[in-house]
């Protein structure tokens, strides 16, 4: 592979350009009006305008499989989000001879469908959460199943994702209430109603496992990333490896998580998501079928690029590492660093950043899409930067992690900084016991004080006064 095309933006995009420059491969970025001063547009070694449709330039399937075969690339990488799991893109680049750097097609759909995932899953012998059959149809069939399962239970759109379009309900009524309201959100969002059911797991941990498998039937795992840390069903820390999970059960997640793979013919990097109950049950949830945000902690625990093993596997190379080599050392955090005020309902802060210095020393990795005066548009994602940690133990983790969100500084817009420093100083957090109910039960998180010392307010004008100067 010579030449690839990056059909996405962002600190995802400039995390793929990184991969191809180790490798000796030139990265083609893509970008719309608005992001005509993003940074994956300055780092790539081309970069060509896709119009003026903020969003819908990043979706057009046709425009961009065009892109790469005009411009001469060899593979094109779809980052995540975006068309990251869309079937189309897959089959559309193997017709066009662009090799898409993720799963085939058919694997693509057959995830994307969580009540397809589900079948398969239970025909490999993997325990799933347990719900209804298949879609619902009516309020009537989702009733009767909730009786079955027994309450609380969750609606789930079953092509979702991003966190959206679930709802929990925990008796007959809610059920009643929730269940036209998921259908159209999930229309909505996702291009089609179907909804199904699950029983809600209390207080469940997110665990999910990594995996790689290649075009020559290896398949390994790169052991777990806990995302517990959640807001609304959307990840806000992620930790690897788990510091709340027992060998055994590690063990049985890196054999069911294999077994997934292999049950669906996958191909290059994905993520099987798992719930853990309170009896230390697991269930399979999801499978995803694409590089993830958080996929940055398994790297750091592992020494293996995740970015530059899927372009090898695409490009057709066995797997270079055996399972018995993956080793794992030490704890990393991921921190998802979002333009967004946690006091005002996490409502995005867009504009400009009038002052962006990184944090840097032992075990600090920054993964950011900003830079000082880069003005954040307000048609995308919030996240700004992923502030990734990595020490040799839990203890010594929390603390270079609070060291690092002292250390990086963002100014002109808010973001959730704080809120983690808060999250640190939880004692359920230091002592490594939460689960997925953390933050709803922890409102007392955003008492933090929005005190801003005296230096950093004249670093913020200095630099606003440089700005407007041109300077
Ligand atoms: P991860 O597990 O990698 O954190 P997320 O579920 O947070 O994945 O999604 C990663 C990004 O992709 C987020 O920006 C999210 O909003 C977006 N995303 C994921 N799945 C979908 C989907 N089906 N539709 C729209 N956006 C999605
Ligand atoms: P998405 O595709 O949007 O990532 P998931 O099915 O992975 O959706 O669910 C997102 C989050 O919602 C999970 O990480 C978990 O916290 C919560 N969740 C989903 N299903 C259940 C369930 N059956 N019981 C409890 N929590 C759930
Ligand atoms: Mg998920």
């Amino acid at each position: 592979m010579k030449k690839i095309l990056i059909a996405n933006r962002g600190e995802i995009a400039v995390r793929i350009i990184r991969a191809c420059n180790e490798m000796g491969i030139k990265a083609v970025a893509v970008y719309t009006d608005a992001d005509r001063h993003a940074l994956h547009v300055k780092k790539a070694d081309e970069a060509y305008n896709i119009g003026p449709e903020s969003v819908a330039g990043y979706l057009n399937v046709h425009r961009l499989v065009n892109l790469a075969v005009e411009t001469g690339c060899d593979a094109l990488h779809p980052g995540y989000g975006f068309l990251s799991e869309n079937p189309l893109l897959a089959s559309i680049c193997r017709a066009r001879r662009v090799k898409f750097i993720g799963p085939r097609s058919e694997v693509i759909r057959g995830m994307g469908d969580k009540t397809e995932a589900r079948r398969s899953m239970i025909d490999a012998g993997i325990p799933v959460v347990p719900g209804s059959d298949g879609n619902l149809t009516s309020l009537q069939e989702a009733s009767s199943v909730a009786e079955r399962i027994g309450y609380p239970v969750m609606l789930k759109a079953t092509s979702g994702g991003g966190g959206r379009g679930i709802r929990r309900c925990d008796t007959p009524e809610d059920l009643q209430r929730h269940f036209g309201r998921v259908v159209s959100e999930a229309r909505k969002a996702f291009g089609t109603a179907e909804v199904f059911m699950e029983k809600a797991i209390v207080n469940p941990r997110h665990i999910e496992l990594q995996v790689l498998a290649d075009h020559h039937g290896n398949v390994i795992h790169l052991f777990e990333r806990d995302c517990s840390i959640q807001r609304r069903h959307q990840k806000l820390v992620e930790i690897a490896p788990s510091p709340q999970l027992d060998d055994q059960t590690r063990a049985r997640l890196g054999d069911y998580a294999i077994r997934a793979a292999r049950a669906v013919g996958y191909t290059n990097a994905g993520t099987v998501e798992f719930l853990l109950d309170q009896n230390g049950e697991v269930y399979f949830m999801e499978m995803n079928t694409r590089l993830q945000v958080e996929h940055t902690v398994t790297e750091q625990i592992t020494g293996i690029d995740i970015v530059q093993e899927q372009i090898r596997i695409a490009d057709e190379h066995p797997l270079r590492h055996r399972q018995e080599d993956v080793v794992r050392r030490g704890f990393a955090m991921q921190f998802r660093i979002n333009a967004e005020d946690p006091k005002n309902d996490f409502l995005p802060s867009f504009g400009q950043v009038t002052r962006y210095y990184a944090p840097g020393g032992p075990g600090v990795r920054t993964d950011g899409a900003i830079y000082t005066g880069y003005v954040i548009p307000p048609y995308y994602d919030s996240l700004c930067v992923k502030l990734t940690v990595w020490a040799l133990n839990w203890e010594e983790l929390i603390e270079r992690s609070a060291r690092a969100l002292r250390d990086i500084g963002v100014a002109g817009v808010k973001t959730t900084i704080p809120y983690y420093q808060e999250i640190l100083n939880t004692p359920g957090f230091r002592q490594a016991r939460f689960d997925t109910g953390f933050v709803e039960s922890h409102p007392e998180l955003l008492n933090y004080s929005t005190h801003c010392p005296p230096q950093e307010v004249a670093a913020v004008i200095a630099a606003s006064i440089a700005a407007h100067m041109g300077l």
